[in-house]
């Protein structure tokens, strides 16, 4: 964590300027986005904002920012006057044995890539609100009793939605959805916002959301954008930069097995050996092709799961309900490269292990 809170500092790319109050804030340069380090700056920052009755929808991400962060930003600018974009990577979501440390820390191009976006979204007169602030927190501000540990047992105060944060995802990352629910609990409480912007790419993540602002009342409207893929089908996301050229090239496995399973079920399927065989027959498929290749030539990956569940409860189906659809999802773990070849690009970090993650809904009927 350490080291990544020195990253963004050295590649920090934002400039302080005065208000027209006389009071000094950072922003984005050549942008009217302020960028909010403190919880004490966002509520100064919201307060006339609840007053003028001037709606704010927040994004929450990580940085390292794709098009499916923007496709949720274009969202959130076409239906709230301010859109607040978080920037933060949260240690509670990552395993003690997981990559917090290498995670992709890129500051410099995300207020980059957000000031260009600030500038299409002013052209655009269908939207609402632009980029109004970029709220980069310290992990000391998120967590003001010191960060209570990445272990299972850790003891702090922490938000579990259970049973749906233990199954798929959450069994194989024990704490991964308690990070997820207890960050985001955080940041609604600090940012207030009217709605929140998540991306169906994490579908397990959007149901622990809507679950958390159930449960919890919270004034708050969840709207889940579609998932943003590369041309050959890849699902973007900040860690497809692990890959390097060979291992993404067959990372496309995962979504070619989930639209096969798809395809079954619109074939007329409905039960899960039929319908997820599909899928299975796709990734056995491809990884014999690739183990029949000589080692500095082959891709190795592992299957975690392929899951057909319930869209609400994320329940493992024997059986699809036609009127109450489904998720197909699953997850691979692409494994390092055996034989490198001379230069080859194995990736950020040398191309450790890989953990993709992917889903298509059976929408009901
Ligand atoms: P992350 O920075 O990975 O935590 O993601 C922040 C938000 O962006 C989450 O709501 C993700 O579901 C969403 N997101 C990540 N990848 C995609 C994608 N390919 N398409 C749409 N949304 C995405």
């Amino acid at each position: 964590m350490q080291l990544q809170l020195l990253r963004q500092s050295r590649t920090l790319a934002s400039c302080s300027s005065s208000s027209p109050s006389g009071s000094r804030f950072e922003k984005i340069p050549s942008t009217s986005i302020r960028v909010l380090r403190t919880v004490e700056s966002v509520r100064r920052w919201r307060r006339p904002h609840t007053i003028d009755q001037r709606t704010v929808g927040l994004v929450p991400t990580m940085g390292a920012l794709h098009e499916g962060h923007l496709s949720l930003i274009r969202a959130a600018a076409r239906e709230n006057h301010n859109v607040v974009v978080s920037i933060y990577v949260n240690p509670a979501q990552f395993g003690v044995a997981e990559d917090l440390g290498s995670y992709p820390v890129t500051w410099a191009a995300d207020m980059a890539v957000l000031a260009a976006l600030d500038r299409e979204l002013a052209d655009d007169g269908a939207n609402l609100g632009r980029i109004s602030a970029v709220f980069a927190p310290t992990t000391a501000d998120m967590y003001p009793a010191g960060f209570p540990g990445q272990a299972v047992d850790s003891k702090g105060s922490f938000v579990t939605i259970t049973p749906v944060g233990e199954v798929l995802e959450g069994a194989s990352r024990p704490t991964f959805f308690r990070g997820v629910a207890t960050v985001c609990m955080k940041l609604f409480n600090i940012v207030q916002p009217e709605r929140v912007y998540f991306g169906q790419k994490d579908v397990q993540q959007t149901v622990v959301i809507r679950s958390l602002v159930r449960d919890f009342m919270l004034p708050i409207e969840v709207v889940v954008g579609p998932t943003t893929r590369a041309t050959d089908g890849l699902a973007l996301s900040s860690r497809n930069v692990y890959l390097g050229a060979r291992r993404r090239a067959v990372a496309t496995v995962l979504h070619r097995a989930l639209s096969a399973a798809q395809a079954a079920y619109a074939g007329g399927a409905r039960d899960r050996e039929t319908v997820l065989g599909a899928a299975k027959k796709v990734t056995k498929d491809v990884l014999s092709e690739q183990m029949a290749l000589a080692p500095e030539k082959r891709v190795r990956f592992e299957v975690d799961y392929m899951s057909l569940a319930d869209p609400s409860t994320m329940e493992e189906l024997a059986v699809v309900d036609p009127e109450k659809g489904g998720i197909l999802s699953g997850a691979i773990r692409m494994l390092p490269v055996e034989a490198p070849r001379e230069g080859e690009d194995l990736g950020h970090s040398g191309g450790p292990a890989v953990r993709l993650i992917d889903n298509i809904i059976i929408q009901p009927s």
